[in-house]
Parts: C-alpha cells; sequence; structure tokens
C-alpha cells in the first residue's frame, strides 16, 4: 500500500527543519487561523507574508498583475490570490493535509498552518501535525459571533493552544465602530468563558485595507491594544514544557545506507536525548542504548523536544517505522482500546463497526469506532444523544485497533495522543481525535 501521510510527514519535517536552522537565533511562533469561509483567513495570511516582506519580487509582480485581472477588490492587491496561488503550488503534492506558510520577521519567525479546501480547516487544529501555540479567530465584524466561531475556540481549547487572538475582521465595512467592535467582544467573552477560555486578546482589524495590522490604524482611535504584528511577535511561548517530559522519539524511517550504519530518524515529540541514555522501543519494550545521535550538521551531544534527528542504539535490535523510542525507566503506554474525543470531518457520517485508518504520531493501523456515547453541543455545551458523527461533529466514543498501539493520553502528549482517521477506499482524511485513556493496556508489554 502507498503510504501518503507518512511521506507527508517527512517533508514537511524536511521543510521546517530548513527553515528553522536559517533563522536560528529567533524564537518561534506556530499559529493557525480559524474562521467560516470568505471571513478572511487567505487575505490575512497574504497580508501578513506581504507585510513582513518575504514574498519574492517576481510573485509579487504576478499578483499585482491577476489582482487586476480577478482580484475581487478592483485595482487593489487581493492578498487572497496570493495564498490561493499558493495552494496551486501545493496540490501538486495532493497529499498534503496541512500546508504551512513560513516567515520571519526581524523579531521572530513563524509558521502558520493553511489548508487547501475551504471545508476542512478544523483539519489542521485536530490533527497530530499541528501543534500550534496561538489561534488567530476571525469573525467577519458584519456576522459577529458564529457557530463556526464557538466550534473553532471550543476545538483550540481542547487541542491544547493555549493563545487566542479573536480578529475582528472586515471593520472598514462597519465603519471601524467601536460599538459592533465591543459588542462582539462581550458576547465571545461570555462564550469562551463557559469552555474555559479565561483569557484572548481582540483585536479590531481590516486585513484588506491593513488596518491594525502591523501598525496602530488612525480609522480606530479608540482602540489602545497592540497591532496584530506586535502581537504575534512579543507574546510568550513556552516550549520547556515538552522538553521536561520523558523522551518520545516516535520513528518515521529506517536509516540504512549501507550495512555499517543503521539510525532511526524522527523528530523528537518530547524529552531530552544523550549518547548513553537507555532507552525502550516500544511495542516491543527491547532496551538498549543510544550510541550516537547523528544530523545533517554533525553528531549530537544532546537533542531536545522538537528536532529532527538519527538515533544510532548499541545493540542490533528490531525497530521500526511506527515504532517509538522512550526512555527506558519511564516509557508510554500500549493498548489497543480507548476513549477518544472524534471531529468528524467527511460528508459521509461515521459509520460504528466500519474499519478505517488510524493514523497516530508515525503509526498506521486499523481501527473501528463504536456509536458515540455523546455528542457535545459546541453552542451550549451539553451532552446529546448520537448514533453518528455527521460533518463537523464533535463526540466521545470508544474505539479499537487491530494492533496495540503506542499512545500517551492528549492533554500529556499530543503528538502520541492526537490522530487522524482515514477512509480505507477513498483515502481521505475523515475524522481527528484525541486519545483519553486506554479502555484495555496490553499485554506482556508493560
Ligand atoms: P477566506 O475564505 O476566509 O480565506 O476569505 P478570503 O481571504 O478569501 O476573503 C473573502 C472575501 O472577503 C474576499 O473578497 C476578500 O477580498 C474580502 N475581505 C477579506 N478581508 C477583508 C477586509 O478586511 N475588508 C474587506 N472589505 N474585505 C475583505
Amino acid at each position: 500500500m502507498t503510504d501518503p501521510i507518512y511521506k507527508t510527514d517527512a517533508l514537511i519535517a524536511q521543510d521546517i527543519d530548513a527553515y528553522l536552522s536559517q533563522h536560528q537565533h529567533k524564537s518561534l511562533l506556530r499559529f493557525i487561523t480559524c474562521g467560516s469561509v470568505d471571513d478572511g483567513k487567505s487575505t490575512l495570511i497574504g497580508r501578513l507574508l506581504y507585510d513582513s516582506k518575504m514574498i519574492f519580487e517576481d510573485q509579487l509582480t504576478a499578483l499585482e498583475a491577476d489582482s487586476k485581472r480577478v482580484g475581487t477588490q478592483g485595482e487593489e492587491i487581493d492578498f487572497a490570490l496570493l495564498v490561493d496561488g499558493l495552494a496551486a503550488e501545493r496540490e501538486q503534492g495532493i497529499t498534503i493535509d496541512v500546508a504551512y506558510r513560513f516567515f520571519t520577521t526581524e523579531k521572530r519567525k513563524f509558521i502558520v498552518a493553511d489548508t487547501p479546501g475551504h471545508e476542512q480547516y478544523t483539519r489542521n487544529m485536530v490533527t497530530g501535525a499541528s501543534t500550534a501555540d496561538l489561534a488567530v479567530i476571525l469573525i467577519d465584524a458584519r456576522k459577529g459571533v458564529l457557530t463556526q466561531t464557538r466550534r473553532h475556540s471550543y476545538l483550540a481549547n481542547l487541542v491544547g493552544i493555549r493563545h487566542i487572538v479573536l480578529a475582528v475582521n472586515k471593520m472598514d465595512l462597519v465603519d471601524y465602530s467601536r460599538d459592533i467592535f465591543e459588542t462582539i467582544v462581550s458576547e465571545y467573552r461570555d462564550f469562551a468563558g463557559s469552555i474555559g477560555i479565561t483569557d484572548f486578546v481582540a483585536i479590531p482589524i481590516s486585513g484588506f485595507r491593513g488596518d491594525n495590522i502591523t501598525t496602530l490604524s488612525s480609522n480606530t482611535p479608540w482602540y489602545e491594544g497592540p497591532p496584530l504584528m506586535d502581537h504575534l511577535e512579543s507574546v510568550e511561548v513556552d516550549n520547556s514544557a515538552d522538553q521536561a517530559k520523558p523522551l518520545r522519539l516516535p520513528v518515521q524511517w529506517v536509516n540504512r545506507p549501507n550495512l555499517d550504519f543503521r539510525g532511526f530518524s524522527g523528530l523528537i515529540a518530547s524529552g531530552t536525548v544523550k549518547p548513553g541514555d537507555a532507552i525502550r522501543v516500544l511495542p516491543s519494550g527491547k532496551t538498549s542504548s543510544v550510541s550516537r545521535i547523528v544530523t545533517l550538521d554533525g553528531d549530537l551531544d544532546e537533542a531536545v523536544a522538537g528536532q529532527s534527528v538519527t538515533l544510532c542504539l548499541a545493540d542490533e535490535i528490531d525497530c521500526s517505522r511506527g515504532d517509538v523510542i522512550a526512555a527506558a525507566d519511564n516509557p508510554s503506554q500500549v493498548a489497543d482500546q480507548f476513549e477518544a474525543t472524534i471531529v468528524w470531518m467527511a460528508d459521509e457520517a461515521l459509520k460504528p463497526g466500519r474499519a478505517y485508518w488510524l493514523k497516530l504520531g508515525t503509526q498506521m493501523v486499523s481501527a473501528t469506532v463504536q456509536a458515540p456515547k455523546y455528542e457535545i453541543n459546541v453552542n451550549t455545551m451539553e451532552h446529546l444523544a448520537a448514533k453518528t458523527l455527521d460533518l463537523n461533529a464533535i463526540g466521545v466514543a470508544e474505539l479499537a485497533t487491530d494492533r496495540p498501539v503506542v499512545f500517551e493520553p492528549y492533554a500529556e502528549n499530543r503528538t502520541l495522543g492526537g490522530f487522524i482517521l482515514v477512509d480505507k477506499i477513498s483515502n481521505a482524511t475523515v475524522a481527528a481525535g484525541m486519545l483519553h485513556f486506554s479502555l484495555r493496556r496490553a499485554q506482556n508489554v508493560h
């Protein structure tokens, strides 16, 4: 079977590595933009890319020409075209679920997750691939807080994104009205409090006109906070928590160029590793120790969460793609039955009992989901009885895998607790989810 998802992860990891190493001295912020169709996500991302001057000259010239031809905004530059133009390029690699845009300013480097299809934006927020620090929740000032806004905020909170920006967009279309802005913010505050979001920053913007994006706008003299870019540049993100956790390295591929070298490559999901450290390969439970940490720039004395490395082990033990290299004295759990929160993302509803591919970290197994225990109403937070999950529904259900998987509760480790479900026939991603706990641990493995 061809395996597009693994390849995608590997490619993304390589891209991200190349980008990160170019700007090593700057701190990183990963963020996502959420909103309904036409709220202005593409325009905002295009504007941020444009204002950070990371667009190549020739792309800009093409953009100006395209805006005149097909833009929705007269003769002015239509920033949405920029992102859509980039979309054409990424569509050549059809397998990419989540696309990443990289840009840097003098102060910081950024990765913004972006999705190819308008309907599929929730996917960003819940796949294991997405490790956003911050979510920009876009609201069209003319429409106010919608069910989508509530759903995205709920998901952002659920997946552990700690920083929320409420960007009230298209302020130019409501005459930069302070009243409208404040009514929206106050309605959002009531809702946010009810789902446990205690803190958010609200900014009145026009992605299209550029108000409060990189500089404060004279159209909103009543607004006292920072422009969006300043906030993105200065919000503090603490990644030290991931490093303090035990070592987890989901093996992406086995690197064996010749008989003398055998290394296990992947992105360190949590913890730190040094040569000499005792490790345990899961799910087999075999132990060994690290002999070398190899990277393209030479061997390392230590590597930490977020780095892509190749580990060589002191012993010739079995270890293949999908396995997890873990701290020997503090390994992950191995189980084949779970309770999970599932976000359904396909037009065709969940079929309880049917087998889907479940992708978790670098593992891929066959899994069946039972009828949900309940569905969550994102407007009221009520639990509703449900027989299945329809498009965009969020529910809690039990699932079983055909063989044991290495996992951790999502709250403790996003990489080993977040999963996606893939339809076995169409190969489309149909759901994303978070494992809460196991209902049955595998025998014979701790
Ligand atoms: P997306 O579907 O969320 O990516 O939305 P787009 O970025 O494609 O924007 C949808 C439409 O709204 C386009 O016609 C944009 O030009 C327009 N738009 C986006 N932001 C603004 C804004 O701040 N002001 C105005 N007037 N139009 C905007």
